[in-house]
């Protein structure tokens, strides 16, 4: 036992010598000082400045975080209600490394379906996630190391922490078509071109609803195409579910891609996230399941995901999985979350048609058709970023200068101001 640790020891130090400059000879203060300044992260860089700015007529459609018609953060009622029947708990324990293990399987249900056979067959590894960021990190992590020969293909556009999360996670990223800037929709050829031509066998990051940033989400047609294209090329389709419930309102409808996929038979991953479709953003309560080939893999690659957790944060927050819980195994509350969730989608797509009536009744010479096609929390409004420069430093509106507007963030009180300001930037163009 003894020799042991010192061989652990022995080894542990020797890395540590080899791998690291010696910084014996200098001062503490010193310690840091090659250490340059992060760069502002694209997304919350935008709220930054947008506290900062003393205006009365600032308007934040940066953050994707929803907002009601006061532009108020909202907690839904059945949270509420949840808390409430949480509240006095006497059970303050770790949980398990994998999390709840009765949020997990009414996460599961969510996205497989209620009946789904692979549930009650026992074939999916999944455990509670930190979010869906921490969703898809655990499962970079789990494919570096289980495939580290593989690379991921990340759509153009996407949410800019996904190129984080991969880097990070020490996996090569490739990229593939999806967004066609003239159309303002969905580069359909170029997607499939991209999956054609990628090597067999390889692993896609899809976003399952709601395409964060461009609000483009393929047809029902078109993602049974993309499924088949999968399956003969035998990739791995890892779906990002961060919006379900957002695009259509009804959280059933918007999983129907990865139903697509699952009654092609093909094994795929997804993460999902409450934080939009049930406002439990500061939780970080999520889930991230593998379909696994039969009930033995699932307990081996579910036994594995614990071991990644466990050296990172050993295991999940209680709070949120209980609110979560708590709502999804009560049928009338999960009723009630139902209701509030098309509530949060019908608003926004009512701001979409007010946004592109009111640019339409200002004269604008452009189409802004796509406003309200596209779907999900964000409209990719084809501003250039000079454009968004303007509107920021001259009417205080603030957005990602990508040109993406948070819908969420558009309310009665502002859209007439946001669309004679859009109209002002673009009149010239
Ligand atoms: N994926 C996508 C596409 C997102 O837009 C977001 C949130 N902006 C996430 C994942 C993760 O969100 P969270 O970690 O808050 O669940």
């Amino acid at each position: 036992m003894a020799m042991m640790a010192m061989t652990i020891r022995n080894s542990a130090s020797r890395r540590t010598m080899m791998s690291r400059p010696i910084f014996g000879s200098r001062s503490m203060s010193s310690w840091w000082k090659n250490v340059e300044p992060a760069p502002k992260d694209p997304i919350l860089g935008v709220t930054e400045a947008f506290l900062a700015d003393p205006s009365p007529d600032k308007v934040n459609v940066g953050v994707g975080a929803y907002r009601d018609d006061n532009g108020k953060p909202v907690v839904l009622d059945c949270v509420r209600e949840a808390e409430r029947r949480i509240a006095g708990t006497s059970f303050m324990e770790y949980l398990p490394m994998g999390g709840s293990v009765k949020m997990v399987e009414e996460t599961l249900k969510l996205a497989y379906g209620d009946n789904s056979q692979f549930i009650k067959d026992k074939r999916i590894a999944a455990v509670q996630s930190l979010s869906g960021t921490g969703a898809c990190r655990l499962f970079a992590d789990f494919q570096n190391r289980f495939c580290p020969a593989s690379q991921i293909y990340i759509p153009v556009p996407t949410w800019s922490n996904h190129h984080n999360i991969w880097r990070d996670a020490q996996v090569p990223q490739k990229t593939y078509h999806y967004y066609h800037p003239e159309t303002k929709g969905l580069d359909f050829k170029g997607l499939m071109d991209d999956v054609k031509n990628a090597p067999e066998g390889s692993f896609f990051l899809l976003h399952a609803c709601a395409h964060n940033p461009t609000g483009v989400d393929p047809t029902e047609e078109q993602w049974r195409e993309i499924s088949q294209l999968f399956k003969a090329k035998k990739h791995f389709a890892f779906f990002d579910m961060a919006y379900q419930g957002f695009a259509s309102g009804d959280p059933a409808r918007d999983a129907k891609s990865i139903r697509i996929f699952l009654e092609d038979g093909q094994h795929i991953g997804i993460s999902q996230s409450y934080a939009k479709n049930m406002g439990l953003y500061g939780q970080r309560v999520g889930c991230l399941s593998v379909l696994c080939e039969d009930e033995k893999q699932a307990v081996t690659v579910k036994s594995q995901l614990q071991q990644l957790a466990r050296p990172m944060y050993s295991n999940p927050p209680l709070h949120g999985a209980q609110i979560v819980s708590t709502i999804l195994g009560d049928p009338e509350l999960k009723s009630l979350w139902l209701k509030e969730v098309k509530i949060m989608a019908d608003r926004i797509i009512g701001m979409r048609t007010t946004l592109r009536d009111s640019l339409e009744k200002l004269g604008s010479p452009l189409s802004w058709e796509h406003v309200t096609k596209q779907i999900g929390m964000f409209c990719y409004s084809g501003l250039t970023p000079e454009q968004v420069d303007r509107l920021t430093s001259e009417y205080h509106i603030y957005m990602t200068r990508n040109g993406r507007i948070s819908m969420a963030g558009v309310t009665t009180g502002n859209v007439g101001y946001l669309a004679n300001v859009i109209h002002e930037v673009t009149k010239s163009s």
